[in-house]
């Protein structure tokens, strides 16, 4: 028997469950109330964690802020100090000059002296030697010794004051040479200081490469993760079926292990659980894929993420979806007998290796097909 059914609600469904009272459609109808909550709940938490990662991600983005002004202030302190290093160079080169000259002039100075003394030994008239010798008396010649030893002892005094200042001038380029050291000693600690900066500017702007990617990913998982799943259940909704479900079990579309079990999973890297809408069955590329029950094809075709996907309808808002596969073997509109082979397995659309993605769904919202195998 055929009967046209449209199905826009839950509450729909509910009613039908009450007023036929079939118990699979009771089990069902509590089942796709249970699951809609999951499902907004899931919703929720999607978004809570999105919003998490984006103020993680701007925590970082704040850090990185401080973090530059404190590279800014110490390459400036580093700037000031290198001013300081040139000036205090400059001072010392100066000193040097002042040294040299100030060499020079006690050298010549020394060289004066002796050879002023060297003279008044040597030469002939008005020589030391003469001027003693030719002292009349003894108080002549001490007389005489006196202006020689007065003439040394200034002399002598100008060549004294002339090493003080030497020494003077001498130990100022030893504060010099110790102040550049001490400006060095800075330098090098302020350079440190810049590196370390640098490298915490480095492994920040890595952790904030990785919060922007982890807030974008959570950005599109929110905003992907049911919508394949809510734009399927939204158009199958609207669908008017032209069958009548039969009742019973349904059968397995092919033979292998379970990979991935119906239900919510657990997002690792985003610690948010994702519906997972049917169950994974691994099978190898070119496997044939079967119908699960009698019904009209719905739709073969390229289905976003489900990839190459046949869609059966079985009637009574009962479809099944058949996912991943490498080629089909129906075509819309075309009536299918349970078991037949509709598809060939593979691994298309967001798939990471090749099975059959298989689910039933009732007005459109996906049900764990093990209550249905
Ligand atoms: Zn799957």
């Amino acid at each position: 028997m055929f009967r046209k059914v449209t199905i826009v609600s839950i509450a729909c469904i509910m009613s039908l469950t009450l007023v036929c009272g079939v118990p699979a459609y009771a089990k069902t109808a509590s089942s796709i109330k249970q699951e809609l909550a999951e499902s907004q709940q899931n919703e929720k938490d999607a978004k809570a964690e999105y919003e998490a990662k984006k103020k993680a991600e701007e925590a970082i983005k704040s850090e990185i802020k401080t973090l530059e002004k404190r590279i800014k202030s110490t390459e400036n302190e580093l700037k000031s100090l290198e001013k300081d290093i040139a000036a205090n160079d400059q001072k010392i080169e100066e000193t040097e000059q002042e040294i040299v000259e100030m060499e020079t002039t006690v050298r010549r100075q020394n060289d004066d002296l002796n050879a002023r003394l060297r003279m008044m030994y040597e030469s002939g008239e008005g020589s030391l030697i003469e001027v003693l010798l030719g002292s009349a008396d003894l108080t002549d010649f001490l007389g005489g010794l006196d202006i020689v030893k007065k003439i040394h002892e200034y002399d002598m005094q100008v060549l004294d004051e002339m090493n003080i200042q030497l020494n003077k001038i001498e130990q100022k380029k030893a504060e010099l040479v110790d102040m550049q050291q001490l400006l060095d000693t800075h330098k090098k600690a302020q350079i440190q200081k810049r590196e370390s900066l640098a490298a915490d500017k480095k492994k920040l702007a890595a952790a904030e490469a990785k919060a922007h990617q982890e807030t974008v990913e959570a950005q599109e998982d929110l905003a992907a993760a049911q919508k394949e799943s809510d734009a399927l259940e939204a158009e199958l909704k609207s669908y008017t079926s032209t069958q009548t479900w039969g009742g019973g079990k349904l059968g397995w579309p092919v033979i292998g292990r379970v990979t991935s079990e119906y239900g919510y999973r657990i997002r690792p890297n985003f610690g948010y659980r994702q519906l997972h809408s049917g169950i994974d069955i691994a099978a190898s590329t070119g496997t044939p894929i079967r119908a699960a029950g009698d019904g009209v094809v719905y739709s073969a075709g390229w289905k976003g993420s489900y990839g190459n996907a046949v869609i059966i309808d079985h009637g009574s808002g009962i479809m099944t979806l058949y996912g991943h596969n490498s080629s089909f073997a129906v075509s819309s509109g075309q009536s299918v007998k349970r078991g037949q082979v509709i598809a060939y397995a593979g691994s298309t659309g967001n798939s990471t290796g090749p099975h059959c993605h298989f689910e039933v769904r009732v007005n459109g919202t996906p049900q764990n097909p093990r209550g249905w195998l």
